[in-house]
């Protein structure tokens, strides 16, 4: 079964997911992104970084669940990086609630959990602390976090990350691999 964690970007979802990944009974699903790398983002880790063309031509050939626009970039769940019959790991994937809604939408089986943030203004300073977006940017992932929000109803649990341990406590019991 493959667990997604989704919420509003900034909501601490990569933060959370390290913190699981320390455990060597889940492997993380890598998907793809047009984006440029961030300083210390590495390729085949934290995204499969592609060019357009390289991206359309994955998207074209059905190598990818689903696929989606995001701040004027592209990015998508690698097929091959979900269905590994062979891999005995659990599986978590760190997605948006759009790539959420449409990985549903195929009838994959997924367990969702929607990581909240204590507050906008949490948030907002959260993202604001990370430095990595232009103020335009920045505006325009705040603006869509209220949205992303409404979406908390579709899931199987939420999960608010106000204190980091007690959130990460909070997923590893979710997904059975603590008491
Ligand atoms: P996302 O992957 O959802 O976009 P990140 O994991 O990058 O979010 O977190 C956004 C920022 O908030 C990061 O700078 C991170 O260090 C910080 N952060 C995450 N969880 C917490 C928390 N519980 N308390 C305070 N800051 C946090
Ligand atoms: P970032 O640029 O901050 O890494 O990611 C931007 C947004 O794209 C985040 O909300 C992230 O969850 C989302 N994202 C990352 N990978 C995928 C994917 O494979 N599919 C979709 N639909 N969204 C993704």
């Amino acid at each position: 079964m493959l667990t997604v964690l989704s919420g509003p970007s900034g909501c601490g979802k990569t933060t959370i997911l390290r913190k699981v990944l320390e455990d060597a009974r889940v492997r993380r699903v890598v998907t793809a992104t047009t984006r440029s790398p961030r300083p210390g983002e590495v390729h085949g880790r934290d995204y499969w970084f592609f060019s357009d063309a390289g991206f359309e031509s994955l998207r074209a050939a059905g190598g990818l669940l689903e696929s989606a626009d995001n701040y004027g970039c592209s990015y998508g769940t690698p097929r091959s990086e979900v269905e590994r019959p062979d891999d005995p790991r659990q599986v978590v994937l760190d997605i948006d609630p759009q790539g959420f809604r449409a990985l549903r939408k195929t009838g994959t089986p997924v367990f969702g959990i929607f990581v909240a943030p204590p507050s906008l203004e949490a948030l907002k300073a959260r993202l604001l602390a990370r430095g990595t977006e232009t103020p335009d940017q920045l505006d325009r992932r705040i603006a869509r976090a209220a949205a992303d929000l409404e979406a908390a109803r579709e899931y199987d649990a939420v999960v608010v990350n106000d204190r980091l341990e007690a959130a990460v406590s909070a997923v590893k019991k979710l997904m059975g691999l603590e008491a």
